[in-house]
């Protein structure tokens, strides 16, 4: 601003220094016209300041640009030795989920990876998936699956063996629903052992049969994101019922996107019997595999679910972890 008051009162210095000293004589028409003459100056003047200070703020917004662009590839740098740091000197985090179908993995999985930030892998979901999609190993699978039954150790430690090779699971994995039998703990435990991993900790959620049964059979899912919902305890905000008080299946949709839900194949009394009895045969002894190991936390199922999720946040803290 001074800049611009010094050209002006310079150039007005010069073009009406006569009258300037004579001031009395001076009319007050030509003070007017002296004065809008000073104002338009005093506008030039300020148009050209506007462009400067434009071109001023464009420079230092370039600077600031550059200086960003230079941190962040700092930023970049340093996050990489840290990965890399971790990658080759920490052990992974692998959490396994245990218990009965309709125990709660499915629900409390996501809590926990949004939690650490780690995936949930579940082997049902996965076959699931290849089932719809038709690949060879869903083809494989089909029948088995659609009838409680386990699918073959061969298929399962073959897709999870692939699975935990993947970048998301650089910091860890939660594993739901496998292994399920001692030939699968035992891939997994020679799995891990290749590069001097092994299972860090188990929650085993106990929940009565009864109740089980009232879970599994209610049970609704949304497919694209593994949400469970329940006619009981959990509806739909869409749910209608009929005649008879048994939900209307078109009334069934996903709160968040509106799509339908599905009742999976296997949720019914009579699979559940057999995967229940196929879940004390062949699965709980895991858990006598791995207790010696001092990993496994008991967690009470059948409490309210925000009991439960405040049970496993517990059971993951580090002061929690000592055997
Ligand atoms: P889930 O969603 O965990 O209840 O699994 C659904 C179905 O997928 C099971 O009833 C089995 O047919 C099959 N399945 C999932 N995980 C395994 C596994 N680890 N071993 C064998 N079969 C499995």
């Amino acid at each position: 601003m001074w800049q611009k008051g010094a050209r002006c009162a310079a150039q007005f210095g010069r073009r009406f220094a006569a009258p300037a000293a004579g001031l009395s004589a001076v009319s007050a028409g030509t003070w007017f016209a002296l004065k809008q003459q000073t104002l338009a100056c005093e506008d030039k003047s300020s148009q050209s300041d506007e462009a400067a200070n434009a071109m001023m703020a464009c420079a230092a917004l370039a600077i600031s640009y550059k200086n960003a662009q230079e941190d962040l590839v700092k930023a970049k740098q340093e996050l990489k030795r840290v990965q890399d740091k971790y990658d080759y000197f920490w052990p992974r985090k692998i959490m396994m989920l245990f218990g009965a179908p309709g125990a709660g993995k499915g629900t409390q999985g996501p809590n926990i990876t949004n939690t650490l930030g780690l995936p949930q892998l579940s082997t049902g979901d996965m076959l699931r998936d290849a089932v719809s999609a038709g690949t060879p190993i869903g083809i494989r699978a089909k029948e088995a699956m659609s009838t409680g039954a386990l699918v073959t150790d061969e298929i399962v430690i073959g897709i999870i063996g692939d699975r935990i090779k993947e970048t998301d699971c650089g910091a860890g994995f939660i594993l739901d629903g496998f292994p399920r039998t001692i030939a699968q703990a035992e891939a997994l435990d020679a799995l891990l052992l290749t590069t001097g991993e092994r299972v860090n900790l188990i929650l085993a959620f106990g929940v009565a049969e009864d109740v089980l049964e009232e879970r599994v059979c209610g049970r609704w899912m949304h497919k694209g994101s593994g949400r469970s919902f329940h006619v009981k305890f959990a509806p739909p905000k869409s749910m209608k019922l009929d005649d008879n008080g048994k939900p209307l299946a078109s009334t069934m949709l996903d709160d968040q996107t509106g799509e339908p839900l599905y009742q999976r194949a296997d949720d019914t009394r009579e699979a559940l019997v057999k995967r229940l009895d196929q879940y004390h045969e062949q699965t709980i002894p895991l858990l006598e595999h791995y207790r010696p190991k001092g990993i496994v936390k008991e967690i009470d199922g059948g409490a309210p679910i925000k009991q439960v999720t405040t049970a496993v946040m517990n059971a993951m803290t580090k002061h929690n972890m000592k055997h």
